[in-house]
């Protein structure tokens, strides 16, 4: 059985406490889309971890996590981060690696921020880690294929190519030093040598595992909002952030993919540029920064503070219902026990309409966000384990967003930790 866990808005919803949490269970998560550029923060049993490669089920030693051909490989960062957790005193995971991923190569990221450099003011608030032009180049048909790495003679042979084009623009366009293919070439070959150990047929791996019975996770990186297709664009990350494409990221057939699990923050946080209606500034924003997450919304890869925003009814259902959601899982919610009383974005108003339909980015820069207040419930809610026990405005806030946005709420999350979760059975 597969289940995929994403998330509903623009990222750092909490899918890695949830995946950590539900890999218990499982016997292979896979990474399929997405690259180092965000991060998941996982607090468990060893410490707290930031993890940009390496999915969320890698701190158990029943678990085969993979990284599937959709991802944006950046080896030595995969291996840095190995290396970093086994310090730390976790097993050495067992990894599996694509031969159909595709390589981030030092250019990239060199080129991410020569173009952020160039458009100066104008820039996408890239993290410059090289995802933008590895998707470019992958879709370009100029991109390396970790199987590419095992032949050597075709490789020496299209990195001269590839120095060529990429040269006209680091000469003429950026005035940057040009690339060399010998060192193209040593690079490469190192990669080879890194990664040589975890290679596989990652697809043919999983198709046996599926036929095995095997209880497989697909992590989503990011959330629907950053969706090239479906989400702010141009202001998206540059690979799919949806469940239907952990099908084509992991390789596996898309009717195998039964339960979508999609991660709801309690609140809004957004992070680099773009619109983002429910968005809140000053003294209201930094306190609800600085209170939330687990010590506070700041970016995994980046440390950047987060912007901040109340609850936004149409963006989550949206985000809920392009992803094709089965259950959501509400996260965060402890962090809005100080207020009295909660905001909740429940229409954009339009051009003097007001919907609840999420509209593409032109209309969107114009909307201005209908809010509804609920009563807070002014009490620290860690530590509870049925629902029945929460407070009853607490319920009603579950209960409010719920309705609104038309999908089943079936786990809640009131901590950080792997034991911080409600759920609501029978929904
Ligand atoms: P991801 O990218 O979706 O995995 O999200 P991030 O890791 O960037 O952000 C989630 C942050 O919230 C992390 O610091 C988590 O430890 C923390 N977190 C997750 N769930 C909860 C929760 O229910 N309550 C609190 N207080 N923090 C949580």
């Amino acid at each position: 059985m597969v289940n995929a866990i994403v998330g509903a808005n623009w990222g750092d919803e909490g899918k890695g406490k949830i995946t950590d949490m539900m890999a218990k269970e499982a016997d292979i998560i896979v990474r399929f889309q997405g690259g180092a550029n965000a991060g998941h923060t996982i607090v468990n049993d060893y410490g707290k971890f930031a993890l940009h490669t390496l999915p969320s089920g890698v701190f158990y030693k029943h678990t085969t996590s993979i990284i599937g051909n959709g991802v944006a490989l950046n080896i030595p960062v995969l291996l840095k981060e190995i290396q970093s957790i086994v310090e730390r005193g976790v097993p050495k995971p067992k990894i599996l690696v694509s031969d159909r991923a595709q390589m981030v190569m030092s250019y990239h990221i060199l080129f991410d921020q020569y173009e952020e450099e160039r458009l100066g003011g104008k820039s996408f608030g890239s993290t410059k880690s090289g995802i933008a032009p590895f998707y470019s180049d992958k879709y370009a048909k100029i991109g390396f294929q970790v199987s590419e790495l095992f032949d050597e003679e075709a490789l020496k042979e299209k990195v001269v190519r590839i120095c060529e084009t990429k040269n006209v623009l680091l000469e003429h366009l950026y005035h940057k030093p040009l690339l060399k293919s010998e060192e193209l070439i040593k690079e490469l070959m190192e990669y080879k040598e890194m990664i040589a150990p975890y290679v596989c047929d990652t697809s043919a791996y999983l198709w046996e595992a599926i036929k095995a019975g095997k209880n497989i996770l697909l992590e989503g990186q990011l959330g629907s909002l950053k969706d090239p297709d479906h989400g702010i664009y141009p202001m998206v990350t540059s690979s799919s952030t949806l469940a239907a494409y952990g099908a084509i990221g992991a390789g596996i057939p898309p009717y195998e993919i039964k339960k979508i699990i999609t991660v709801c923050k309690a609140y809004s946080s957004a992070v680099g540029a773009g619109a983002f209606v429910s968005e809140i500034f000053g003294e209201e924003a930094d306190e609800l920064r600085r209170r939330g997450g687990d010590g506070g919304e700041y970016g995994a890869t980046t440390g950047r503070p987060r912007r901040m925003g109340w609850f936004d009814i149409v963006a989550s259902k949206y985000g809920c219902r392009i992803q094709g959601t089965t259950d959501v899982a509400f996260t965060v919610l402890d962090v809005l026990g100080y207020l009295d009383e909660i905001p909740v974005c429940v229409g954009y108003e339009i051009d003097g309409e007001v919907t609840t339909e999420f509209p593409a980015t032109v209309k969107l820069e114009k909307a201005k966000p209908v809010l509804q207040v609920l009563p807070g419930w002014k009490c620290d809610i860690r530590g509870i384990r049925k629902y029945e026990d929460l407070p009853e405005n607490c319920r009603k806030y579950i209960e409010f967003v719920e309705e609104k946005i038309g999908f089943p709420i079936t786990m809640i999350s009131n901590g950080p930790g792997r034991e911080d979760i409600i759920y609501r059975n029978g929904r």
